[in-house]
C-alpha cells in the first residue's frame, strides 16, 4: 500500500483519529499536509510523522472559514504539485435538544465544521484528486446510522448522516471523473473527542469505559484502527469500492440489548 510520492491531505491531524491517520500515512510514504487549529498539537503529530521519514506541510487554519480552506488546498498544491487523497477528519459535537434556547447555535458551530467544511474543501480539493486520479475519505461515525442516546445530540447524529449522504452523492457524480468517495463510520474511539465536548478527565475515562461496555466485543477501537481502514480505502486495494460506508465500532450497532 505504498503511498510514495502521493500527497495526502487530512483535516483535524492536531488530536485523536486525524493525528494517528497522519502517522499511519507517514509510515506508508506519503506526503503529508496536516490540517487543525492548534499548533501545538499539529506539531506533535508532525514530529510522530517525522519519525517515519515524511515532514508534513504544517497548516493551521479554521475548517470553517472558506479563506482558510482556499489557502490549505493553494499552499499544499504549491509544496507537492498536487492531492491524491483528502481525508475530512475534523469534527466535534455540541450539546442541544430541539427544544433548547441556543439549538441554532449549536446547529451552526456542528454543521459549520462536521458538513460544510467537507463540502468547501472537497469543492476545492476536487479539480485535483480528478488530475491524479485521487479518493476521498470522510470520517462520519455510527451516528449516521442509528438513534441518539439523548436528544441532546441531535445536531451531531444529523450532521453525520448528511456526511454519509453527502458521500453517495459525490461519489456518484465523481466516480466518471476517476475519483473514488468512501467514509469510515466509527463507534467510540479513545481521543480528545470526549474532552473536545467539555468532559472533565475523570468524566471523559468513565466515559470511555461505559462506551467499551456498550459495544459486542466490549471493548473501544484506539484512533489508529480508523487510521487502518482509511489508509485501505485511500489505497489501490480499494480501487473497486466507492459511494461506501465502513462501520468500525466492535460490533456496537449489532450488540443484542438484553432486558
Ligand atoms: P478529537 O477531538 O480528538 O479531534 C478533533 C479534531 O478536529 C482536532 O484535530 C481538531 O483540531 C479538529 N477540528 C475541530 N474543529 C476544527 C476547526 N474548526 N478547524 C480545524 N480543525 C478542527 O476527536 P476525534 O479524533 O475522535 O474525531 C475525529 C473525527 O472522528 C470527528 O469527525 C468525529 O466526529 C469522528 N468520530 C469520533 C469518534 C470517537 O469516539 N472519538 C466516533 C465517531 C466518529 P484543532 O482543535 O487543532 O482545531
Amino acid at each position: 500500500m505504498s503511498f510514495k510520492n502521493k500527497t495526502v491531505l487530512i483535516t483535524g491531524a492536531s488530536s485523536g483519529i486525524g493525528a494517528a491517520t497522519a502517522i499511519a500515512f507517514a509510515k506508508e510514504g506519503a506526503n503529508l499536509s496536516i490540517i487543525g487549529r492548534n499548533q501545538e498539537k499539529l506539531a506533535i503529530t508532525a514530529s510522530q510523522c517525522s519519525e517515519h521519514g515524511q515532514v508534513p506541510l504544517v497548516i493551521v487554519a479554521d475548517v470553517t472559514k472558506d479563506e482558510d480552506l482556499i489557502r490549505a488546498v493553494d499552499t499544499t498544491v504549491e509544496q507537492f504539485g498536487g492531492i491524491d487523497v483528502l481525508v475530512n477528519n475534523a469534527g466535534l459535537m455540541r450539546f442541544a435538544s430541539i427544544l433548547d434556547e441556543n439549538i441554532m447555535e449549536a446547529y451552526d458551530q456542528t454543521f459549520d465544521t462536521n458538513l460544510r467544511a467537507v463540502f468547501r474543501l472537497t469543492n476545492l480539493a476536487a479539480p485535483h484528486l480528478i488530475k491524479t486520479g485521487g479518493n476521498i475519505v470522510n470520517i462520519s461515525s455510527i451516528a449516521a446510522l442509528k438513534m441518539p442516546d439523548h436528544p441532546s445530540h441531535i445536531t451531531y447524529y444529523v450532521s453525520k448522516a448528511a456526511v454519509d449522504h453527502f458521500t453517495r452523492c459525490i461519489a456518484a457524480e465523481l466516480a466518471s471523473k476517476g475519483v473514488r468517495v468512501n467514509s469510515v463510520n466509527p463507534g467510540p474511539v479513545r481521543t480528545d473527542f470526549a474532552d473536545n465536548i467539555g468532559l472533565s478527565r475523570e468524566e471523559a475515562v468513565g466515559f470511555w469505559e461505559r462506551s467499551g461496555k456498550l459495544t459486542a466485543l466490549g471493548r473501544i477501537c484506539e484512533p489508529e484502527e480508523i487510521a487502518d481502514m482509511t489508509v485501505f480505502l485511500a489505497s489501490d486495494k480499494a480501487r473497486g469500492i466507492t459511494g461506501a460506508s465502513f462501520v468500525v465500532d466492535n460490533g456496537k450497532l449489532v450488540k443484542i440489548k438484553t432486558p
